[in-house]
């Protein structure tokens, strides 16, 4: 039996061998063949923790609200206090004074740690790609509501992936991949938007192609736009916050 096994063992090395040899016998590729060196990516110096990297476009630094207005133009009403911006309850959504295509945007949002309410009445807020595309802002932690208008949801298009929703009274994050739509002169989309995101870190969208624009009553279609336009976030009535926010152009 041991003879045997090893005349198995000398076959089975010699079936190894032979393409072994015969492979060895091809004239090897030069790996340089298959290296690029332009363009050289240019340097980014990365934030420490969630801070801005040094190419990022910082929208709010928990002091003013310098880069925002009232959606309708004007001052914003929103509260600042303690590195943070807290909605108003009926002053409004307020909107970004520059305009933004495609993007990766940062930003921290608190529902309050004082529940109230439940469904969409608790912690409700969002935040507006272009003015028109939301990405729900909800106290999701042990509240029901319908999947695709809770948090991380792209509101009534996209359930997210997860629910990655922190306790009420704790920072959250949003991490926002976006690439904006590109309309033909006559309206019509050439190219439609496509979202991913991040949640407290997780993914909860994955590069989900954008339907239209928010809308809670009904089918969500398309209405050209400018390429770039602000990011807004919403005031429905709940004081959730927002601190550290900044954007990177794509
Ligand atoms: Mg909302």
């Amino acid at each position: 039996m041991a003879a045997l096994g090893v005349m198995v063992n000398l076959v089975l090395v010699g079936a190894l061998l032979v393409p072994l040899a015969a492979h060895a016998q091809q004239p090897q590729p030069d790996p340089k063949l298959t290296e690029v060196w332009e363009p050289v990516p240019r340097i980014v110096t990365p934030g420490v923790g969630n801070a801005a990297p040094s190419d990022a476009i910082v929208l709010f630094n928990g002091t003013d609200l310098s880069e925002w207005q009232h959606v309708d133009g004007g001052p914003p009403k929103w509260k600042v206090a303690e590195r943070a911006v807290t909605v108003v309850k009926s002053a409004g959504n307020i909107k970004t004074k520059r305009a933004f295509g495609d993007c990766q945007l940062h930003i921290e949002w608190r529902a309050p740690a004082k529940v109230e309410g439940d469904g969409q009445n608790r912690g409700n807020s969002g935040v507006f790609l272009q003015e028109r595309y939301e990405v729900q802002v909800l106290d999701s932690y042990n509240n029901r509501t319908y999947s695709n208008g809770q948090a991380g949801s792209v509101y009534k298009q996209y359930i997210p992936l997860v629910n990655a929703s922190r306790k009420p009274g704790e920072w959250q994050t949003y991490d926002i991949f976006f690439r904006a739509p590109r309309f033909a002169d006559n309206g019509t989309v050439v190219t439609p938007g496509y979202m991913t995101v991040l949640h407290n870190g997780v993914l909860v969208q994955d590069h989900v192609e954008i339907k239209g624009t928010t809308a809670n009553v009904g089918v969500q279609t398309y209405q050209k736009h400018n390429p770039k336009e602000p990011i807004m976030l919403q005031d429905h009535g709940a004081p959730v916050s927002y601190r550290n926010i900044w954007i990177r152009e794509l």
